[in-house]
């Protein structure tokens, strides 16, 4: 018998607080998703902790079975893992934007008047101009990778502390900030050295590179100042083939999702038109789901529009948006499940009137042979609770599935 496979469809955000006893899950007509409930065990989970609001990745980490307490540094390593970079334990790493800076005298004299560049897209040039720069003075290195759009990552490499402060300002209209040292060491002086001396560098760069007199020429706003923020050192991870001894695979359109997948080594399966909004193909990502089936041993489908409009606080397009995920999931009826397992959940949820994550536990359903199913019959925060989970952590999920599909180790004799 082949070994059984499991699959995760996390649908970001879905869950909701109820405004006068209404929530856009269960206003929505689900049909599928409550067949689901209805054939599965269901529960409520705590993705990370009760009252501790999760972010997307630090929930995803729990939910494949990692302690985000443990290997979580911020979103720096995350984004830089999702670009591509390699990475070594104890590097730094910060997301990056391309911004536009104006006013005279060195980089941090300067006003943020575009956090984005103008939404710059085409930052290939810029990269490898900046590339150049020479931190070795520092006993520095570093790596510069462009995200898409106007995003980028970098990574410092050498004797690197992370005690050191963004360079972002985070809002248009104010200074770039230096790097600060946030503790009395050596390495931390040190690195907010180099790194306000790569600012200042990477500004000179840009500031009379040819792109940006084109753009400038056209209008366009100069791509001339990398802000840096989300700083954070990295920890390895055991990848996950190595720790559980199963092939891991991620269907996203969501860079930082991908970067969670790349941290702890799925394979990334690529779904022409998954982007990661409402415009999303679902029934090509929940085709190549049951398709990468055949390759992986967990597979995880994530849909991200259902936090994007919770963020909006659109209680109508986020109904609305779960209706097409559910029309879409349909497909997975067809699987035979006494050979995979289903797990159909959120990571946190994103209430219409907070338009923010928040700790309310989320509803889970699993669907297997030999599930002991229970009386919830619909996939709503207002069903879940009265399953046969009951009220399960995040990094229970993930034990629960191997126990299912009799791939848990015995603790004990
Ligand atoms: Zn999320």
């Amino acid at each position: 018998m082949n070994p059984k496979k499991i699959l995760f469809v996390i649908i970001d955000g879905v869950s909701d607080r109820p405004i006068d006893g209404k929530t856009p899950l269960d206003s929505a007509s689900t049909p599928n998703l409550d067949y689901f409930a209805s054939i599965g065990i269901n529960g409520i989970m705590d993705t990370i902790a009760p009252g501790i609001r999760p972010g997307s990745d630090t929930s995803h980490l729990a939910l494949f079975g990692y302690d985000p307490f443990e290997c979580y540094s911020g979103r720096g390593p995350i984004e830089a893992a999702g670009a591509g970079i390699r990475l070594e334990e104890g590097d730094l790493a910060f997301r990056v934007n391309f911004g536009t800076v104006e006013g005279e005298g060195s980089v941090f004299d300067k006003t943020v008047v575009d956090r984005r560049a103008g939404r710059i897209s085409d930052t290939d040039d810029l990269v490898e101009a900046v590339s150049k720069i020479d931190l070795s003075k520092f006993g520095v290195d570093f790596v510069f990778k462009r995200g898409s759009g106007h995003r980028g990552a970098i990574v410092f490499k050498g004797k690197v502390s992370d005690k050191v402060s963004d360079t972002d300002p985070k809002e248009m209209g104010l200074k770039v900030k230096r790097a600060k040292p946030l503790d009395d060491s050596e390495e931390a002086k040190l690195t907010a050295e180099a790194i306000n001396y790569f600012m200042e560098e990477a500004h000179k760069i840009l500031e009379k590179h040819p792109k940006n007199a084109e753009r400038e020429k056209n209008g366009l706003l100069k791509a001339n100042v990398l802000l840096l923020r989300g700083g954070g050192k990295v920890r390895k991870v055991q990848p996950f083939e190595e720790k559980f001894g199963m092939k891991l695979a991620f269907i996203t359109g969501t860079t930082l999702i991908k970067g969670i997948g790349k941290f702890i080594g799925a394979d990334l399966i690529e779904v022409e038109g998954a982007t990661g909004n409402k415009f999303t193909n679902l029934k090509a990502k929940f085709e190549s789901a049951v398709k990468a089936l055949e390759t992986h041993d967990v597979v995880l489908v994530h849909i991200k529009a259902t936090d994007e409009l919770g963020h909006d606080g659109d209680f109508e397009g986020k109904r609305e948006f779960i209706e097409r995920v559910d029309s879409e999931i349909g497909i997975l009826k067809n699987l035979d499940f006494s050979e995979v397992c289903l797990i159909v959940t959120a990571d946190h949820s994103t209430p219409i009137n907070v338009r923010d994550h928040t700790a309310d536990p989320v509803p889970v359903a699993i669907v297997h042979e030999g599930v002991r199913v229970d009386e919830a019959d619909r996939f709503s925060e207002f069903v879940a609770y009265k399953g046969g989970l009951c009220r399960i952590s995040g990094k229970d999920l993930f034990n629960i599935a191997l126990d299912l599909t009799n791939r848990a180790k015995k603790f004990g004799a």
